[in-house]
Protein backbone atom coordinates (compact mmCIF):
# COMPACT_ATOMS: atom_id res chain seq x y z
CA UNK A 1 0.00 0.00 0.00
CA UNK A 2 1.16 3.44 -1.04
CA UNK A 3 0.94 6.80 0.79
CA UNK A 4 1.32 8.69 -2.21
CA UNK A 5 -1.00 10.06 -4.84
CA UNK A 6 -0.72 7.61 -8.11
CA UNK A 7 -0.29 10.32 -10.40
CA UNK A 8 2.73 9.30 -12.13
CA UNK A 9 2.92 5.84 -13.93
CA UNK A 10 5.83 4.72 -12.25
CA UNK A 11 8.15 1.90 -13.22
CA UNK A 12 9.04 -0.94 -10.34
CA UNK A 13 12.56 -0.09 -10.71
CA UNK A 14 14.21 1.45 -7.09
CA UNK A 15 17.61 3.34 -8.71
CA UNK A 16 19.58 4.33 -5.55
CA UNK A 17 22.62 5.26 -6.50
CA UNK A 18 24.67 6.69 -10.09
CA UNK A 19 27.69 7.68 -11.18
CA UNK A 20 27.90 9.15 -14.82
CA UNK A 21 25.97 7.61 -17.23
CA UNK A 22 25.57 4.64 -14.81
CA UNK A 23 22.89 3.98 -12.07
CA UNK A 24 22.44 1.04 -10.05
CA UNK A 25 19.06 -0.17 -8.60
CA UNK A 26 18.29 -1.44 -5.06
CA UNK A 27 19.20 -5.03 -5.86
CA UNK A 28 22.17 -4.01 -7.52
CA UNK A 29 21.58 -4.21 -11.34
CA UNK A 30 23.19 -1.63 -12.95
CA UNK A 31 21.88 0.23 -16.34
CA UNK A 32 22.86 2.88 -18.78
CA UNK A 33 21.09 5.82 -18.02
CA UNK A 34 19.83 7.58 -20.72
CA UNK A 35 16.83 9.29 -19.65
CA UNK A 36 19.20 11.88 -17.33
CA UNK A 37 16.02 12.40 -14.98
CA UNK A 38 14.57 13.58 -18.29
CA UNK A 39 17.33 15.91 -19.91
CA UNK A 40 18.28 17.32 -15.89
CA UNK A 41 21.55 15.39 -14.99
CA UNK A 42 23.60 17.70 -17.56
CA UNK A 43 27.33 16.24 -16.42
CA UNK A 44 25.59 12.85 -15.20
CA UNK A 45 25.41 11.03 -11.94
CA UNK A 46 26.98 12.94 -8.79
CA UNK A 47 29.63 14.67 -11.09
CA UNK A 48 32.28 15.43 -8.45
CA UNK A 49 32.67 19.15 -9.54
CA UNK A 50 28.99 19.70 -8.37
CA UNK A 51 29.20 17.70 -5.71
CA UNK A 52 32.00 19.92 -4.42
CA UNK A 53 29.98 23.39 -5.66
CA UNK A 54 26.85 21.79 -3.20
CA UNK A 55 28.82 19.95 -0.18
CA UNK A 56 30.89 23.89 0.14
CA UNK A 57 28.25 26.01 -0.57
CA UNK A 58 26.23 23.96 2.16
CA UNK A 59 28.66 24.33 4.66
CA UNK A 60 28.06 28.47 4.18
CA UNK A 61 24.80 29.22 3.77
CA UNK A 62 21.59 27.76 2.55
CA UNK A 63 18.79 30.09 2.27
CA UNK A 64 18.78 33.81 2.07
CA UNK A 65 15.87 35.63 0.77
CA UNK A 66 15.48 37.68 -1.96
CA UNK A 67 15.11 41.26 0.26
CA UNK A 68 18.68 40.78 0.09
CA UNK A 69 21.22 41.07 -2.59
CA UNK A 70 22.68 38.08 -3.99
CA UNK A 71 25.91 38.86 -6.12
CA UNK A 72 26.11 35.06 -6.78
CA UNK A 73 22.92 35.20 -8.59
CA UNK A 74 24.51 38.35 -10.68
CA UNK A 75 27.71 36.38 -11.39
CA UNK A 76 24.80 33.15 -12.56
CA UNK A 77 22.85 35.86 -14.79
CA UNK A 78 26.01 36.95 -16.35
CA UNK A 79 26.98 33.96 -17.31
CA UNK A 80 23.83 32.86 -18.77
CA UNK A 81 23.14 36.11 -21.19
CA UNK A 82 27.01 35.98 -22.14
CA UNK A 83 27.23 36.51 -25.90
CA UNK A 84 23.37 36.27 -26.16
CA UNK A 85 20.89 39.05 -27.32
CA UNK A 86 19.22 38.11 -23.75
CA UNK A 87 20.24 41.22 -20.82
CA UNK A 88 18.33 40.11 -17.92
CA UNK A 89 17.42 36.54 -16.09
CA UNK A 90 15.15 35.88 -12.44
CA UNK A 91 15.60 32.74 -11.03
CA UNK A 92 12.96 30.41 -9.98
CA UNK A 93 12.49 26.83 -9.20
CA UNK A 94 10.62 24.74 -12.17
CA UNK A 95 10.30 24.82 -15.37
CA UNK A 96 6.21 25.56 -14.94
CA UNK A 97 7.46 28.29 -13.02
CA UNK A 98 9.87 29.84 -15.88
CA UNK A 99 7.07 29.42 -18.26
CA UNK A 100 4.72 31.29 -15.53
CA UNK A 101 7.04 33.95 -15.30
CA UNK A 102 7.79 34.46 -19.25
CA UNK A 103 3.40 34.68 -19.62
CA UNK A 104 3.07 37.21 -17.47
CA UNK A 105 6.58 39.60 -18.75
CA UNK A 106 5.07 39.41 -21.84
CA UNK A 107 1.42 40.33 -21.01
CA UNK A 108 2.20 43.07 -18.49
CA UNK A 109 5.19 44.15 -21.21
CA UNK A 110 2.42 44.14 -24.26
CA UNK A 111 -0.36 45.22 -22.32
CA UNK A 112 -2.51 42.18 -24.59
CA UNK A 113 -3.13 38.55 -23.44
CA UNK A 114 -3.47 36.82 -26.24
CA UNK A 115 -0.47 34.06 -26.38
CA UNK A 116 -0.16 31.53 -29.66
CA UNK A 117 1.14 28.37 -28.73
CA UNK A 118 1.34 24.99 -30.71
CA UNK A 119 -0.24 21.45 -30.70
CA UNK A 120 1.65 18.42 -28.98
CA UNK A 121 3.69 21.04 -26.82
CA UNK A 122 4.77 20.96 -23.59
CA UNK A 123 4.80 23.84 -21.37
CA UNK A 124 4.12 22.46 -17.67
CA UNK A 125 1.46 21.97 -14.90
CA UNK A 126 0.48 25.12 -13.12
CA UNK A 127 -2.80 26.92 -14.76
CA UNK A 128 -0.83 29.30 -17.15
CA UNK A 129 1.84 26.74 -18.21
CA UNK A 130 -0.64 24.12 -18.96
CA UNK A 131 -3.37 26.38 -20.50
CA UNK A 132 -0.17 27.04 -22.89
CA UNK A 133 0.59 23.09 -23.17
CA UNK A 134 -0.90 21.94 -26.66
CA UNK A 135 -1.92 18.58 -25.77
CA UNK A 136 -5.65 17.62 -23.98
CA UNK A 137 -4.63 14.65 -21.78
CA UNK A 138 -2.57 17.62 -19.85
CA UNK A 139 -5.22 20.14 -19.90
CA UNK A 140 -8.56 18.06 -19.31
CA UNK A 141 -10.76 17.89 -16.21
CA UNK A 142 -9.27 21.25 -14.36
CA UNK A 143 -12.01 23.31 -15.30
CA UNK A 144 -11.96 26.87 -17.07
CA UNK A 145 -8.08 27.25 -18.50
CA UNK A 146 -6.58 30.51 -18.51
CA UNK A 147 -8.00 32.43 -21.41
CA UNK A 148 -6.81 33.41 -24.66
CA UNK A 149 -4.21 31.06 -25.86
CA UNK A 150 -4.43 29.97 -29.01
CA UNK A 151 -3.56 26.57 -30.19
CA UNK A 152 -2.02 26.29 -33.76
CA UNK A 153 -0.52 22.90 -35.71
CA UNK A 154 2.84 23.44 -34.99
CA UNK A 155 5.09 23.57 -38.39
CA UNK A 156 2.45 25.04 -40.43
CA UNK A 157 2.99 28.68 -41.67
CA UNK A 158 -0.44 29.24 -43.01
CA UNK A 159 -2.21 28.65 -40.10
CA UNK A 160 -0.17 30.96 -38.02
CA UNK A 161 0.10 33.86 -40.97
CA UNK A 162 -3.96 33.28 -40.46
CA UNK A 163 -3.99 33.42 -37.24
CA UNK A 164 -2.04 37.15 -36.37
CA UNK A 165 -3.64 39.99 -35.52
CA UNK A 166 -3.16 43.04 -33.21
CA UNK A 167 -4.41 41.04 -29.93
CA UNK A 168 -1.69 38.94 -29.72
CA UNK A 169 1.03 39.41 -27.02
CA UNK A 170 3.23 36.64 -27.59
CA UNK A 171 4.45 33.25 -29.71
CA UNK A 172 5.51 30.58 -27.69
CA UNK A 173 7.54 27.54 -28.77
CA UNK A 174 9.56 24.65 -27.79
CA UNK A 175 12.28 24.48 -30.81
CA UNK A 176 12.48 20.66 -30.52
CA UNK A 177 9.30 19.41 -29.13
CA UNK A 178 9.77 17.04 -25.99
CA UNK A 179 7.36 15.50 -24.57
CA UNK A 180 5.12 15.50 -27.55
CA UNK A 181 7.92 13.47 -29.51
CA UNK A 182 10.86 15.14 -30.37
CA UNK A 183 9.84 17.16 -32.98
CA UNK A 184 11.87 19.88 -34.12
CA UNK A 185 11.08 23.02 -36.01
CA UNK A 186 11.23 23.70 -39.44
CA UNK A 187 13.73 25.79 -40.52
CA UNK A 188 11.09 27.52 -42.91
CA UNK A 189 8.54 27.87 -39.98
CA UNK A 190 11.40 29.61 -37.62
CA UNK A 191 11.84 31.81 -40.14
CA UNK A 192 8.19 32.96 -40.69
CA UNK A 193 7.72 32.92 -37.17
CA UNK A 194 10.57 35.84 -35.82
CA UNK A 195 9.33 37.51 -39.57
CA UNK A 196 5.80 37.99 -38.36
CA UNK A 197 7.14 38.76 -34.29
CA UNK A 198 9.24 41.75 -35.96
CA UNK A 199 6.25 42.97 -38.50
CA UNK A 200 3.95 42.80 -35.67
CA UNK A 201 6.24 44.08 -32.58
CA UNK A 202 5.10 39.93 -30.88
CA UNK A 203 7.28 38.85 -28.47
CA UNK A 204 8.84 35.52 -28.73
CA UNK A 205 9.35 33.30 -25.79
CA UNK A 206 11.18 30.15 -26.81
CA UNK A 207 10.63 27.16 -23.99
CA UNK A 208 13.69 26.16 -23.99
CA UNK A 209 13.46 23.98 -20.62
CA UNK A 210 14.50 20.93 -22.15
CA UNK A 211 16.28 21.46 -24.97
CA UNK A 212 18.87 24.32 -23.41
CA UNK A 213 22.17 23.93 -21.76
CA UNK A 214 23.91 22.30 -24.42
CA UNK A 215 21.33 19.52 -24.62
CA UNK A 216 21.37 20.14 -28.56
CA UNK A 217 24.42 21.03 -28.60
CA UNK A 218 24.59 24.51 -28.67
CA UNK A 219 23.82 26.62 -25.46
CA UNK A 220 20.52 26.80 -26.47
CA UNK A 221 18.71 25.44 -29.26
CA UNK A 222 17.46 28.90 -30.80
CA UNK A 223 21.34 29.71 -31.70
CA UNK A 224 20.93 26.29 -34.28
CA UNK A 225 17.60 28.40 -35.72
CA UNK A 226 16.56 31.71 -37.43
CA UNK A 227 14.17 32.86 -33.91
CA UNK A 228 15.40 35.54 -31.94
CA UNK A 229 13.67 35.41 -28.99
CA UNK A 230 12.52 38.29 -26.42
CA UNK A 231 12.24 35.53 -23.60
CA UNK A 232 13.88 31.87 -22.86
CA UNK A 233 12.17 29.76 -20.26
CA UNK A 234 15.04 27.25 -18.31
CA UNK A 235 14.89 24.77 -16.11
CA UNK A 236 15.74 20.84 -16.18
CA UNK A 237 19.52 20.97 -17.28
CA UNK A 238 20.40 23.88 -15.45
CA UNK A 239 20.86 22.67 -12.47
CA UNK A 240 21.91 19.09 -13.06
CA UNK A 241 19.38 17.51 -10.23
CA UNK A 242 19.45 20.48 -8.05
CA UNK A 243 16.09 22.24 -8.86
CA UNK A 244 16.26 25.52 -10.37
CA UNK A 245 14.43 27.57 -13.38
CA UNK A 246 14.65 30.64 -14.62
CA UNK A 247 14.01 33.18 -17.56
CA UNK A 248 16.41 35.08 -19.82
CA UNK A 249 14.87 38.62 -21.36
CA UNK A 250 15.53 41.23 -24.08
CA UNK A 251 16.65 44.57 -22.62
CA UNK A 252 13.42 46.21 -23.80
CA UNK A 253 11.69 43.98 -20.89
CA UNK A 254 13.62 45.64 -17.82
CA UNK A 255 11.06 47.96 -16.28
CA UNK A 256 8.39 45.71 -16.39
CA UNK A 257 9.52 42.88 -14.32
CA UNK A 258 10.25 46.27 -11.40
CA UNK A 259 9.97 45.40 -7.35
CA UNK A 260 7.29 43.89 -6.20
CA UNK A 261 5.97 42.65 -10.11
CA UNK A 262 6.74 39.55 -9.40
CA UNK A 263 9.14 36.91 -7.17
CA UNK A 264 9.27 33.67 -5.38
CA UNK A 265 10.66 32.76 -2.03
CA UNK A 266 13.44 30.49 -3.30
CA UNK A 267 14.19 31.21 -6.68
CA UNK A 268 18.02 31.76 -7.05
CA UNK A 269 18.68 29.79 -3.38
CA UNK A 270 22.23 29.86 -3.12
CA UNK A 271 22.56 26.15 -2.93
CA UNK A 272 21.09 26.04 -6.78
CA UNK A 273 22.89 28.88 -8.16
CA UNK A 274 26.38 27.44 -6.43
CA UNK A 275 25.12 23.76 -8.41
CA UNK A 276 24.18 26.26 -11.83
CA UNK A 277 26.89 27.72 -11.81
CA UNK A 278 29.07 24.90 -12.17
CA UNK A 279 27.13 23.57 -14.73
CA UNK A 280 26.78 26.41 -16.71
CA UNK A 281 31.02 26.59 -16.63
CA UNK A 282 31.28 23.34 -17.96
CA UNK A 283 28.82 23.66 -20.08
CA UNK A 284 29.02 26.87 -22.12
CA UNK A 285 32.47 26.03 -23.30
CA UNK A 286 33.52 26.04 -27.10
CA UNK A 287 35.32 22.27 -26.76
CA UNK A 288 32.35 21.14 -24.23
CA UNK A 289 29.62 21.92 -26.96
CA UNK A 290 31.75 20.42 -30.07
CA UNK A 291 31.89 17.09 -28.04
CA UNK A 292 28.40 17.00 -27.96
CA UNK A 293 28.27 17.78 -31.14
CA UNK A 294 30.79 15.16 -31.93
CA UNK A 295 28.64 12.88 -29.97
CA UNK A 296 25.59 13.42 -30.74
CA UNK A 297 27.06 12.70 -34.66
CA UNK A 298 28.26 9.36 -33.59
CA UNK A 299 25.13 8.83 -31.97
CA UNK A 300 23.17 9.06 -35.09
CA UNK A 301 25.41 6.93 -37.25
CA UNK A 302 25.09 4.02 -34.73
CA UNK A 303 21.48 4.32 -35.06
CA UNK A 304 21.43 4.72 -38.51
CA UNK A 305 24.14 1.46 -38.81
CA UNK A 306 21.48 -0.21 -36.43
CA UNK A 307 18.23 0.67 -37.63
CA UNK A 308 18.34 -0.11 -41.47
CA UNK A 309 14.88 -0.23 -42.11
CA UNK A 310 12.65 2.26 -43.53
CA UNK A 311 9.76 2.01 -40.65
CA UNK A 312 12.49 3.83 -37.85
CA UNK A 313 13.72 7.93 -38.22
CA UNK A 314 15.81 9.31 -36.18
CA UNK A 315 15.02 13.11 -35.14
CA UNK A 316 16.45 15.38 -33.12
CA UNK A 317 19.42 17.60 -32.38
CA UNK A 318 22.62 16.98 -30.35
CA UNK A 319 22.35 14.36 -27.25
CA UNK A 320 18.17 14.72 -27.65
CA UNK A 321 17.23 12.22 -30.00
CA UNK A 322 14.10 10.21 -30.82
CA UNK A 323 14.30 7.40 -32.48
CA UNK A 324 10.39 6.82 -34.40
CA UNK A 325 9.54 3.31 -34.49
CA UNK A 326 7.18 3.42 -36.95
CA UNK A 327 3.67 3.06 -35.61
CA UNK A 328 4.22 1.10 -33.10
CA UNK A 329 3.53 1.92 -29.48
CA UNK A 330 7.01 2.13 -28.08
CA UNK A 331 5.15 1.40 -24.06
CA UNK A 332 6.72 -2.05 -23.83
CA UNK A 333 9.96 -1.46 -25.96
CA UNK A 334 11.27 1.03 -23.16
CA UNK A 335 10.22 -1.59 -20.40
CA UNK A 336 11.96 -4.26 -22.42
CA UNK A 337 15.10 -1.81 -22.75
CA UNK A 338 15.17 -1.45 -19.35
CA UNK A 339 15.27 -5.10 -18.25
CA UNK A 340 18.03 -5.05 -20.87
CA UNK A 341 19.83 -2.40 -18.80
CA UNK A 342 19.16 0.59 -20.78
CA UNK A 343 17.16 3.52 -19.80
CA UNK A 344 14.95 5.64 -22.07
CA UNK A 345 12.21 7.56 -21.86
CA UNK A 346 8.72 7.82 -24.08
CA UNK A 347 7.83 10.83 -26.32
CA UNK A 348 4.66 11.18 -27.58
CA UNK A 349 3.27 7.62 -28.43
CA UNK A 350 6.10 6.19 -31.23
CA UNK A 351 9.15 7.60 -30.39
CA UNK A 352 11.78 6.58 -27.69
CA UNK A 353 13.93 9.40 -26.39
CA UNK A 354 17.52 8.95 -25.87
CA UNK A 355 18.99 11.69 -23.39
CA UNK A 356 22.25 10.80 -22.10
CA UNK A 357 24.12 12.88 -20.06
CA UNK A 358 26.08 14.95 -22.12
CA UNK A 359 29.44 13.44 -20.39
CA UNK A 360 28.28 10.38 -22.22
CA UNK A 361 31.40 8.36 -23.66
CA UNK A 362 31.50 6.48 -27.27
CA UNK A 363 31.63 3.36 -25.17
CA UNK A 364 28.81 3.77 -23.61
CA UNK A 365 27.31 4.85 -26.27
CA UNK A 366 28.17 2.21 -28.32
CA UNK A 367 26.66 -0.23 -25.60
CA UNK A 368 23.39 1.60 -25.44
CA UNK A 369 23.01 0.98 -29.17
CA UNK A 370 23.94 -2.37 -28.69
CA UNK A 371 20.92 -2.64 -26.50
CA UNK A 372 18.61 -0.43 -28.50
CA UNK A 373 18.98 -2.90 -31.85
CA UNK A 374 18.92 -6.30 -29.62
CA UNK A 375 15.51 -5.21 -28.11
CA UNK A 376 13.81 -4.01 -31.37
CA UNK A 377 15.37 -5.81 -34.45
CA UNK A 378 14.94 -9.01 -33.67
C1 LIG B 1 9.66 19.54 -18.42
C2 LIG B 1 9.20 20.70 -19.22
C3 LIG B 1 8.49 21.76 -18.63
C4 LIG B 1 8.01 21.72 -17.21
O1 LIG B 1 9.06 21.74 -16.30
P1 LIG B 1 8.77 21.35 -14.76
O2 LIG B 1 10.09 21.59 -14.10
O3 LIG B 1 8.34 19.92 -14.75
O4 LIG B 1 7.71 22.25 -14.28
C5 LIG B 1 8.19 22.86 -19.41
N1 LIG B 1 8.57 22.93 -20.70
C6 LIG B 1 9.26 21.93 -21.30
C7 LIG B 1 9.67 22.07 -22.73
C8 LIG B 1 9.60 20.79 -20.58
O5 LIG B 1 10.25 19.78 -21.19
Amino acid sequence: MSALFQNYARRPVHIVEGKGTIVHDNQGKRYIDFTSGIAVCTLGHAHPAIVQALQQQSEKLWHVSNLFESPEQEKLAASLVQDLPLSYAFFCNSGAEANEAAIKLARKHTGKHHIIVFEQSFHGRTFGAMSATGQDKVRNGFGPLVEQFTTLPFNNEAALEAAIDDTVAAIMLEPIQGEGGVNVITPQFAETIQKICDEHDILLIVDEVQTGIGRTGTRFAFEQTALKPDIVSMAKGLGGGFPIGGILGAAKLFDTFSAGTHGTTFGGNPLAVAVAQTIVEHVFNEAFLQRVQEKSAYLQQKLQQAFTDEKFAIQGKGLMLGLYCGGDDVASYVTQLEQAGLLVVQAGPNVIRLLPPLTVSEAEIDKAVAILQQVLVS
